[in-house]
């Protein structure tokens, strides 16, 4: 048996971030930039105007207040977007809107509000300064800067930014093609009625839920028979793949042939038992150079064995640094025994109250009752070593989706 620190280390050894590939920038968000993007040009281009007001010589203003207005004579209009054609001199004013560009001899914007028009005079009511309300070429972005890093994701904010600098496409790490592949006599796909003593092959759905979740892309290569011609046939439908997911048939049962079948067509396969539960049974290793996981079958392992080990990996093929869930200190409200040497990931409900998190179990813990993953928002963590933690206790908690990072009411701590 190895530590779940083991397996996922010699598997994060195998696992590499997939090539490039240029995107329009709207298909980039939530994706791994692969190049370092300078600015070429300066953002603003140009000293642009902040404010809807008059375009001035500060001195002009020198003294103006309500009571004693400076008048200045207004020589031309510049709307945004239009390109100022004289030049302000002493005593001399242009209307300008936001973000039209200064003219030549101004140096200060005085707001529409601060001002009254009088026929081709305009009566200024307060005193401006050298740059009031302009905005300086290149004070958001100066070309040549570096703006965004290789390795950053892609927000919205980043988005804009490329559109900004006139970048239409950009370079992103791949997203992985994923083979999805059932096994076992005893399941049936989702539209077909099942006979009591078949199953849905829930798997297929949760496994390519959780794929896309964390970026991959999901190829459903179906269900597969126990039996070694139809398990061959589909592995071999999934070397399309960037990575393939098996789930069911690696435990110890008459018909878990998934093994025997990995290791004849695959070269590089291991089979472990990692001292975790639920998901002991784990195959990790490579078909035709392929990464290739065989999860457990039942519906919470195979759940579970995804986020410990599938996740973190297809993170790395898209380029991402940070594999991991965060993971937080909580209260425990009730009392929880275990049995030592393995490994505990019990599905929890957190809720964070009074500035602290705190957890309780989402019931019935075993790996065949899919419910308790529907309910939880996150894994109790209890390491090989414990054998009971009491309610008030503290646990690690690892959050497994981002319900705590939105709430119903708007506000502040
Ligand atoms: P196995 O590891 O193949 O022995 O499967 C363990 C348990 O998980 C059995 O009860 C299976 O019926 C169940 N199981 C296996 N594959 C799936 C699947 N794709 N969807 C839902 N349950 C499954
Ligand atoms: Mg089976």
């Amino acid at each position: 048996m190895i530590s779940v620190e083991e397996a996922l280390t010699r598997i994060l050894e195998a696992i590499f971030p997939l090539p490039l590939e240029k995107v329009n920038i709207l298909d980039a968000l939530g994706r791994v930039i692969g190049e370092d993007v300078h600015a070429s040009r300066n953002i603003p281009p140009k000293d642009n105007s902040a404010m809807d007001g008059y375009a001035v010589r500060w001195q002009d203003t020198f003294g103006a207040t309500q009571k004693h207005p400076a008048l200045l004579t207004v020589i031309e209009d510049i709307p945004a977007g239009a390109i100022p054609h004289k030049s302000v001199g002493p005593g001399e004013a242009s209307r300008i809107m936001t973000g039209a560009p200064v003219p030549d001899g101004a140096d200060a914007i005085i707001k529409m509000e601060d001002t009254e028009k009088d026929g081709q005079k305009v009566r200024i009511f307060t005193a401006a300064h050298q740059g009031l309300d302009i905005r300086n070429a290149g004070e958001d972005v100066h070309e040549g800067e570096k703006v965004i890093h290789r390795g950053d994701v892609v927000r919205p904010a980043e988005i804009g930014m490329l559109a900004a600098l006139g970048r239409s496409f950009i370079s992103v790490h791949q997203r992985p093609v994923v083979a999805v592949l059932a096994t076992g006599d005893e399941l049936v796909d989702i539209d077909e009625s099942p006979t009591p003593w078949q199953i849905v092959s829930s798997n297929s759905y949760s496994i390519a839920a959780q794929i896309s979740e964390c970026g991959g892309i999901p190829l459903q290569i179906g269900i597969a028979k126990d039996t070694r011609e139809d398990l061959v046939a589909k592995f071999k439908a999934a070397l399309r793949a960037d990575l393939i997911i098996s789930s069911g048939g690696v435990s110890v049962g008459d018909y878990d042939l998934v093994k025997d079948i990995m290791k004849e067509v695959g070269n590089n396969m291991q089979f472990w038992q990692v001292a975790m539960r639920p998901g002991k049974p784990l195959a990790f290793g490579s078909l035709e150079g392929i990464p290739i996981f065989g999860l457990p079958g039942n519906p919470v392992s195979s759940m579970v064995s995804f986020e410990q080990f599938v996740r973190p990996s297809i993170l790395k093929m898209t380029g991402h640094k940070n594999l991991f869930r965060k993971t937080v200190k909580a209260t425990l409200k009730e009392d929880i025994t275990k049995k030592e040497g393995t490994r505990h990931f019990i599905r929890a409900k957190v809720d964070y109250e009074n500035g602290q998190y705190t957890v309780s179990t989402t019931g019935e813990q075993g790996s065949g009752i899919l419910k308790s993953m529907v309910r939880a928002n996150g894994l109790i963590v209890l390491p090989e070593d414990a054998t009971s933690v009491k309610a008030g206790g503290k646990v690690a908690v690892q959050l497994i989706d981002r319900s705590l990072e939105q709430t119903s009411k708007p506000g502040y701590p």
